[in-house]
């Protein structure tokens, strides 16, 4: 049998899980107070365990499974791991500091089918979901780096990483219950967001299934002619399908809306996108995040200049609702938006 991952488990089951080998329930409560208050792995470390249990934890359990293959250091302070699955892929996550606040940039899949023309992420294809355990760890790794180097913990948890979170739903929407939970990471669940690039039933899922959780969708282009030429998904579920969900999800969960919106200079980032991404947000109970285009695999895209991305804000903002033009952090290490992708050299 495969050994349970620790980090996945509720506490029901984790009391399951010592039942099972003979515990009682109370170690449940021990074990997780070495995983989350002290951030231990290592079973050998957990004094009040007694020796049988840590035993047959070896033997039924584990706490990491994910191996550690590069790390890079941004100048402006954020951090990129690549880690390697126990199958042999590798995935990335990014932590970014700022005043404080520690984000983590968590991935949800190895790769990512939906083949955004703007994304290097794209350029791998999809290879397979992370597990529960392996979305977790990258939270709980961080976690542990942070402990050691400052004594700070992440504060805010963003499914931006590598691939689409809600293709990966189920597994997602329990990540998000072990990191709000009291016995688990115990975060708040306004500082998690999940972003999509609009799978139009799967918004309405999330809705039903995780509705205290923020959804940030990626929306990229303003019109269907634009958005169906950076992201083929819109071809499936074109913007008034995307509405109609966006709409409804704003209504079943009373939440405000983020939209993320991609600037590619003569593309999405004209005076005419402006007016259109003003109507679209005029209409409803959103926000919009600016992203201009970092750099990538994308073939043929450009960034626009300072001054044709003032203009388009200058537009958008008399809309009066709330726009934030998100700064490119890590982009010297490839750890900004939309740059993940594989990665495999080894730590010496
Ligand atoms: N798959 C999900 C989440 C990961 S992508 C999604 O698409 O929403 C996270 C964000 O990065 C998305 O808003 C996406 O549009 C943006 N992005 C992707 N490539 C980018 C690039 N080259 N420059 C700027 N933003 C990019
Ligand atoms: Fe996948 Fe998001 Fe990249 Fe599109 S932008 S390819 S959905 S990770």
């Amino acid at each position: 049998m495969k050994p349970a991952h620790l980090l996945a488990l509720e506490s029901e089951e984790l009391k399951g899980l010592m039942l099972e080998v003979g515990e009682p329930a109370f170690r449940a409560a021990q074990l997780q107070d070495w995983l989350f208050q002290h951030l231990e792995v290592d079973f050998d470390r957990m004094t009040n365990l007694p020796q049988s249990l840590v035993e047959k934890l070896r033997n039924s359990a584990v706490c990491t499974v994910l191996k550690t293959a590069s790390v890079q250091e941004s100048r402006d302070g954020t951090i990129k791991w690549a880690f390697e699955t126990p199958d042999g892929h590798f995935f990335e996550t990014v932590m970014i500091p700022s005043e404080g606040r520690r984000s983590i940039c968590v991935s949800s899949q190895i790769g990512c089918a939906m083949g955004c023309t703007f994304c290097r992420t794209a350029t791998m294809g999809f290879i397979r979901n992370l597990t529960l355990g392996e979305i977790l760890e990258q939270v709980h790794f961080v976690n542990r780096h942070l402990r050691d180097k400052d004594g700070s913990r992440v504060t805010n948890v963003i499914f931006m990483g590598m691939g689409e979170p809600l293709q990966n739903l189920d597994i997602v929407v329990s990540a998000c219950r072990r990191l709000i939970s009291p016995s688990g990471f115990n975060l708040s669940r306004r500082k998690i967001t999940v972003s999509t690039s609009g799978i139009v039933p799967k918004i309405l899922e999330w809705a039903e299934k995780a509705p205290e959780i923020k959804l940030a969708i990626s929306l990229n282009g303003s019109n269907d002619a634009v958005r169906s030429e950076l992201m083929p998904i819109n071809r499936r579920y074109p913007l008034e399908k995307l509405f109609a969900a966006a709409d409804e999800y704003i209504r079943l969960t009373g939440q405000k809306l983020t939209f993320e919106y991609i600037l590619i200079k003569d593309k999405t980032c004209t005076t005419e996108a402006a007016r259109e991404l003003r109507h679209i947000a005029s209409h409803r109970n959103c926000k919009i995040n600016l992203i201009p285009l970092n750099k990538g695999d994308n073939a043929g895209l450009v960034a626009p200049s300072e001054e044709e991305i003032e203009a388009f804000e200058r537009e958008l903002n008399r809309g009066g609702f709330q726009v934030l033009r998100r700064k490119a952090r890590g982009p010297d290490i490839y750890a900004a938006c939309g740059q993940l992708a594989k990665e495999q050299k080894k730590v010496a």
